[in-house]
């Protein structure tokens, strides 16, 4: 038993799970505010996203950096779920979108039901889904993870909807394959694919700006209400046979986890934005820098497009290549055609609205309020009123 303790202490520590809950009876989701009470607070998650009620907001891309460089992902069982992790130095991070700041990766895991017809815990009309992968981030000023978890804009997590196929998804062959090698509760083992994590964090472009946003909380103990929620709307496939496999870990009491999601929580009032998504841009594929940002742009009117035709006439640069290149075949989920499509990596960032209105054409620096002062009076009047919302 100490033996035990010394073994999945500090797994639970470190990856945000507490040994003490589960979802069945007195151990389950209704219980676990006995023991923590911030399962009992007003901003809890999961939530059902009513489509009709949510309300249409314009943010600048999501952008991924380090991501498309191998990684060395660990596989562990931690008596509650499927979880990936990478050591390396050098981790993933996450920006924009409707975040502020930079969000460093610290972990993915899954979560699903007793058939397919349930397992994600979010909902959007109401409607469940199979399974729901979460990768959860940490703000990266707030230095570790740990520290994060002490503030309300801690951590982001993004949240990716599957629903099961009859076909495979390939996506899922290093770790479905490897599942038996983590039955037991407190097992770990590294994937042999070094690219999983790229794989299962970006794996659809096109839909990557295609999600709602709310602020909520864990969906396990210690609850805590520290979230900024992106959840993505195009569901991906994974099939029958690859959830299946799953279910067969066991809890620490030695139990299949059959199913591993909390109930939908109560709104209370909160907002659910809606990223204002058009579509795609293509544009031809860079051919200098680095290869390590991945920028994921649309053509919706982001802050930075509205803006872009009165300060930017004076000032935005004129080189800047933006985006992805992108490729979308179709493959057919749960009877329905979703998108699936393939990233060709961008080398630049896209013009933010901060880049723009702080670079002229040669790229060089000048103060915001200087450039208001070049701006015609039309076009400050312009920056107050879509600027305003995002401060
Ligand atoms: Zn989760």
């Amino acid at each position: 038993m100490i033996l035990l303790i010394f073994t999945l202490g500090p797994l639970f520590l470190t990856n945000l799970v507490s040994a003490d809950f589960g979802y069945d009876g007195d151990d389950g989701p209704s219980h676990w505010g006995d023991s923590h009470k911030a399962c009992l607070g007003k901003q809890q998650s999961p939530i059902d996203i009513e489509a009709k009620d949510v309300t249409m907001a314009s943010y600048p891309p999501l952008e991924f950096s380090n991501l498309q460089n191998p990684h060395k992902a660990n596989l562990t069982n931690n008596g509650h779920t499927v979880m990936i992790k990478s050591v390396d130095t050098e981790l993933p991070t996450i920006s924009g979108g409707p975040i502020n700041d930079t969000y460093t990766f610290q972990q993915l895991h899954f979560h699903w039901g007793q058939n397919d017809r349930i397992g994600s815990e979010d909902l959007i009309n109401n409607h469940s889904f199979s399974m729901e992968l979460h990768a959860v981030f940490w703000k990266k000023s707030y230095e570790t993870a740990d520290e994060a978890m002490k503030h309300s804009d801690g951590l982001t997590v993004l949240g990716y909807l599957y629903q099961t196929t009859d076909d495979s998804n390939p996506i899922f062959d290093s770790i479905v394959s490897r599942i038996s090698e983590i039955e037991t509760a407190g097992s770990t083992i590294t994937i042999d694919d070094s690219s999983v994590l790229n794989k299962l964090v970006a794996p659809d472009i096109v839909s990557a700006q295609n999600y709602y946003t709310y602020k909520g909380s864990l969906t396990t103990p210690p609850c805590l209400e520290i979230v900024q929620w992106i959840d993505f709307i195009d569901p991906l496939p994974i099939s029958h046979d690859q959830l299946a496999a799953f279910r067969n870990i066991q809890s620490s009491d030695g139990k299949n986890v059959t199913h591993n999601f909390r109930p939908v929580q109560p709104l209370n009032g909160r907002v659910i934005y809606r990223n204002n998504i058009n579509e795609i841009t293509e544009t031809p594929k860079p051919t200098s820098g680095s290869m390590t940002t991945t920028t994921l742009v649309t053509t919706a009117p982001t802050t930075a497009a509205i803006t872009a035709p009165t300060t930017a006439a004076v000032t935005a640069p004129t080189t800047a290549p933006t985006t992805a290149a992108v490729t979308a075949p179709t493959t057919t989920v749960g009877g329905k055609l979703t998108k699936m499509s393939t990233l060709t990596i961008t080398s630049t960032r896209a013009p933010t609205i901060e880049s723009i209105n702080h670079m002229d054409n040669n790229g060089s620096q000048h103060s915001g309020q200087e450039r208001i002062w070049i701006a015609s009076p039309f076009a400050v009047i312009f920056g107050i009123i879509f600027l305003l919302p995002y401060q």
